[in-house]
């Protein structure tokens, strides 16, 4: 009986005094979380890289500000945004009065960002010649310059590239009018360098590759004749009436009609002081004003004015001075 007893005292003190400590754990805890909650609010800690950049309120808020404000940013000629590193988010916790900082880190983020740029550039055989934004821009270049040159007898390979930089200042492009011009200065340089090659003849600077035509010569330079009052000022060259005459080099028309005793008269002035004369013609093709090429069909030989024949008077002056063709051309005939 009194084994009873003492077991029933035991068993009463154990349930007595176990709530009384599960009490005070439980209060404890309560009183330590209303602490934490009261001084610390949690938060995310940003790390790049390992090292602590910040603390955000709210991760997915966050993410959505970088793709919409670093990675998405509407700059000119920009292919692709990426981050540097890609941030890492761990959830802490902070006191309740320090602020978190997303502005910050967003600006962090930003200037760390690696921009890539794309544009375009419009090559002349393998080689840059020009740099536009678009694709649009590129092949209208090259469809305006195959439409220039399409009649030049050049090898000509006009195509355009993507080109990729992170560096902006590289992306130098200009607007169609002036890519075409930079592009246009290449074929001219390439047709200039093709011309020189091919040249039969240099007068005073200027690359002569073509003869006006090919004929009998019927009179020599200086010499006097009946039918004139001076000297002769140029050369003749006997060939069928309606035979297409061809510019000595490239220049720009300067004259273009009847004109007295030379009949039908032009003149291309080739710049350094270099003008061919073109007389007697059946008919005239150009304007003045106009720019012709090497081997342009620039008139028809014909015996307009005094002229007792058809055959292509030519005359080259330097300085507006008559001087011998035969110097330069129709040399051995
Ligand atoms: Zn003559």
């Amino acid at each position: 009986m009194y084994n009873i007893l003492k077991l029933k005292s035991i068993f009463e003190t154990v349930t007595k005094e176990t709530p009384k400590v599960l009490k005070i754990m439980i209060l404890g805890f309560i009183l330590i979380i209303a602490i934490l909650i009261i001084k610390y609010k949690p938060v995310y800690e940003v790390k790049e890289n390992g090292k602590t950049i910040g603390y955000i309120q709210n991760k997915n808020v966050f993410e959505g500000l970088i793709n919409g404000q670093i990675i998405n940013e509407e700059l000119k000629n920009v292919d692709n945004i990426s981050l540097l590193s890609e941030p890492q988010y761990e959830m802490v916790l902070i006191q309740r009065n320090q602020n978190t900082n997303e502005n910050e880190i967003l600006n962090k983020l930003d200037k760390e960002a690696v921009i890539t740029y794309k544009f375009y550039a419009v090559n002349v055989n393998g080689k840059n010649k020009a740099y536009v934004d678009t694709i649009e821009e590129a092949e209208e270049v090259v469809k305006e310059l195959k439409k220039e040159h399409k009649n030049d007898d050049i090898d000509l390979d006009i195509t355009v590239s993507e080109k990729y930089t992170q560096k902006l200042e590289e992306v130098k492009t200009d607007k169609i009018e002036v890519a075409e011009k930079s592009v246009n200065n290449e074929i001219e340089h390439l047709l200039d360098e093709k011309e020189a090659k091919e040249a039969i003849a240099v007068i005073n600077g200027i690359n002569v590759s073509v003869l006006p035509v090919s004929g009998r010569i019927s009179s020599r330079f200086g010499v006097s004749s009946s039918i004139r009052s001076g000297a002769h000022t140029g050369l003749d060259i006997a060939c069928e009436e309606g035979t297409a005459i061809k510019a000595v080099s490239k220049g720009k028309v300067v004259f273009a009609e009847m004109n007295g005793p030379y009949g039908n008269l032009v003149k291309i002035d080739h710049g350094n002081n270099v003008e061919t004369w073109y007389a007697h013609c059946s008919k005239i093709y150009v304007k003045v004003g106009q720019k012709v090429k090497a081997g342009d069909k620039i008139a028809a030989v014909g015996s307009t004015g005094n002229s007792t024949g058809s055959h292509l008077h030519l005359e080259i002056r330097i300085k507006g001075t008559a001087i011998n063709p035969q110097k330069y051309l129709y040399k051995n005939k």
